[in-house]
């Protein structure tokens, strides 16, 4: 497929991914700057930024056609749907490649054990191949699932993890860890331009309702007037990015030379059951909270530092838990009482 970009000075970018994070809340994002940040949010996140032409590819194994709709009128943002355990076939010349592609969800990439380790493995080697071929800018969307359950506190980049590799979060925890191992590899002996960022819990609008992660449950749990179901005591905590921050984040990874890697998440810690009472105030719910059994390796703590975004990429999170979540509700919502319309 040929397809070309309208604009001289703008880059082009890959950016792959199917049900990784989402990254905005809007389709197109127009920032103070000037920048356009383009967006699909959960599933094949596509990055258009100042102008820049993008292709993205995902499967749709997860993620859902219409949240890139929107973007599907700009000459600038073309959509293939294609696995990405296939050779990345796009013509053309690129200067960034964005590797967001993997289930994320933990119920999801629970009920697709080979097929995250394959993505991981396999899929980041194509994007890496690809990368190479066009000498383009390469950015790994890793995970603060790689530090497994910390012992470090706040995690910090240099700390190497606590993972069970046998355990059932394994097949993406280590799928993760290999595709940073295989980066850095391209990196020293290709010498591909290559930076790994480690993304910490991210939410907000066009998550799918069902993907199964906290944000998601707990929001479609409260609007239905259901019990909020708080896996174990709810003491483990998570800290939560708001999605256009976390956009923000990658775009700056991608225009810098820095090889990682770098968290980005929002540095916020709240348990479990912090977020169930939070959800519960904004969505004005009565609902009850439920216990229900904590699955096995369940990280207890989580919270990224975040000094080595805030001094190489000048990041840090801008959008408050309360308003990102105010946000995400609403869409929720909207999406609730669309389904129930039709
Ligand atoms: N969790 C929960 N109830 C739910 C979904 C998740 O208590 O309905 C907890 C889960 O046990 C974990 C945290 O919320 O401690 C975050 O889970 P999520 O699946 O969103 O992502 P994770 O950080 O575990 O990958």
């Amino acid at each position: 497929m040929a397809w070309s970009s309208s604009a001289s000075h703008s880059a082009r970018i890959v950016v792959e991914g199917q049900d990784p994070y989402s990254l905005s809340d809007t389709p197109v994002k127009v920032h103070d700057d000037g920048w356009q940040i383009a967006a699909c949010p959960v599933n094949g996140p596509a990055v258009t930024a100042r102008g820049d032409t993008v292709v993205c590819l995902d499967d749709l194994s997860s993620g859902r056609r219409s949240n890139i709709e929107p973007l599907t009128s700009s000459s600038r943002f073309t959509f293939v749907e294609a696995c990405v355990l296939d050779p990345i076939d796009v013509e053309g010349e690129f200067e960034g490649v964005v590797h967001l592609a993997s289930p994320a969800s933990p119920r999801l990439y629970l009920m697709k054990p080979i097929f995250t380790l394959r993505t991981g493995a396999e899929g980041t080697r194509n994007a890496l191949d690809f990368a190479a071929a066009n000498s383009a800018r390469f950015v790994l969307a890793s995970t603060s699932e790689i530090y497994g359950e910390p012992l470090v506190h706040p995690q910090r980049e240099d700390y190497w993890g606590n993972v069970n590799c046998i355990g059932p979060r394994s097949v993406y925890d280590e799928a993760k860890r290999y595709a940073e191992a295989l980066t850095s590899a391209y990196r020293s002996a290709v010498g591909t331009n290559a930076g790994i960022v480690r993304i910490f819990n991210t939410f907000g609008p066009r998550m799918r309702p069902d993907d199964g992660r906290v944000i998601s449950n707990f929001v479609a749990q409260a609007l239905h007037g259901g019990p909020l179901t708080v896996y174990g005591d709810g003491s483990q905590t998570r800290s939560l990015c708001y999605v256009d921050d976390l956009a923000r984040g990658l775009v700056a990874m991608l225009d810098s030379d820095a090889e990682g890697p770098i968290n980005l998440g929002n540095p916020v810690e709240l348990t479990v059951l912090q977020i169930a009472a939070l959800v519960l105030e904004l969505v004005g719910s009565a609902s009850r909270i439920v216990s229900c059994p904590l699955p096995q390796d369940d990280p207890t703590r989580r919270r990224p530092d975040i000094s080595r975004a805030q001094g190489l990429l000048g990041w840090s999170p801008r959008v408050p838990v309360r308003t990102g979540l105010a946000r995400t509700i609403e869409w929720q919502a909207n999406e609730l009482r669309q389904n129930l319309a039709s």
